[in-house]
């Protein structure tokens, strides 16, 4: 019982990112456990998603055909059943809508201690030790599981997505899938707030916050946007004023995102919206206050009224 055995996530035919996240922080476990890092993907296009899982430090990954879609009573009874033919020591799930669904549920049924929205792991001796984020992200715990084997939720944008191809072996298992216990089934998909657009992919972002002061201010930033071919995404402030739907917020609240650049404008920083962004590559703030939160993460910053440098900024790329 030294291995480590982690679950893919995928959406709408793609994996995720975090399911390269997981094979990082899983690769890190095996290392320190001295085991074999098996991934498994379940439902969707396993063959497809199989091959792209072949990555360097993983050994096996085990295909799971049984439909398209994530649906809690399959995960639930496949990951348990995955728990019992590998025995790993370490079970590494996402932290995302979907491993919230299920993890908590297969904790449960194999009598697993189980440490969720976890930011960083380690090993020492034959304990597990866990950190989380606590109080908004204000302080971190680390937790020591004295367990012989551990169910963790991992929280995205935490570990580099792993992207080196390896040759792990690619396994059908054969699930025994009480179709009795299935009870939901997945009708459709439709984005919260009604929108199209998933912030989380995108690679370049500009953000407003709450120095836009207006409403109809908010076209400015549109302006920069389309001429940045960017999307728009914003703090929470933003988003409680209904001056844009939900499925924009960045933040602890909101979505994780980790674009290759970030433009944070007129937003202060504070902790729980740094909890969504502070993985994107290359970070640039626009903030009057010089000694805004946000310039200790960023990368670039203008400390000036964003009413004058946005325009100047459109100029410039148009
Ligand atoms: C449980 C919980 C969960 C939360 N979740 C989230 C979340 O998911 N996402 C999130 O964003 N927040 C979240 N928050 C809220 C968070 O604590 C902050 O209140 C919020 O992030 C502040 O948003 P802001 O930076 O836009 O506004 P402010 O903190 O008001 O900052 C506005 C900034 O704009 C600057 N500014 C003003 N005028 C100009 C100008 N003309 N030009 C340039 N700069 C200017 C100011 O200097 C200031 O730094 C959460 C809070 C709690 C308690």
């Amino acid at each position: 019982m030294t291995d480590v055995l982690a679950i893919a996530d995928h959406r709408r035919g793609e994996l995720r990112d975090i399911s390269f996240e997981l094979v990082t922080a899983g690769r890190e476990l095996a290392a320190e456990t001295g085991g074999d890092l098996h991934v498994a993907v379940i439902s969707g296009d396993t063959e497809r998603f199989g091959e792209q899982l072949q990555l360097d430090g993983v050994d096996t990954v085990h295909t799971v055909e049984d439909g398209e879609e994530f649906n809690h009573d399959v995960y639930a009874q496949v990951v348990t059943q995955l728990f019992d033919a590998v025995e790993p020591q370490f079970l590494l799930m996402p932290n995302s809508v979907n491993g919230l669904d299920y993890a908590p549920a297969v904790a449960n049924r194999l009598g697993l201690a189980y440490v969720s929205d976890v930011v960083d792991i380690g090993v020492d001796g034959s304990t597990l030790t866990a950190t989380r984020e606590m109080y908004g992200g204000k302080v971190e715990t680390t937790t020591a599981v004295e367990a012989d084997q551990v169910a963790v939720s991992i929280r995205g944008a935490e570990w580099p997505v792993t992207d080196d191809t390896g040759d792990a072996d690619i396994e059908a298992f054969e699930a025994d899938v009480d179709e009795s216990a299935v009870r939901s089934t997945v009708t459709g998909f439709e984005e919260v707030g009604g929108g199209d657009v998933d912030i989380s992919e995108a690679d370049v972002l500009v953000s407003i916050g709450r120095g836009i002061e207006e409403e109809e201010n908010l076209d400015l930033v549109r302006d920069l946007a389309d001429a940045l071919d960017a999307t728009l995404s914003s703090s929470r402030p933003i988003v409680d004023a209904g001056w844009l739907p939900k499925n924009r917020q960045v933040g602890q609240s909101g979505k994780v995102v980790t674009p290759d650049v970030y433009i944070a404008i007129g937003i202060s920083g504070a902790v729980q919206h740094v909890a969504g962004m502070k993985g994107s590559d290359t970070i640039v703030a626009i903030n009057t206050d010089p000694n805004a939160p946000i310039y200790d993460i960023a990368d670039y910053g203008i400390v000036d009224d964003l009413f004058d440098v946005v325009p100047a900024l459109i100029e410039e790329f148009e």
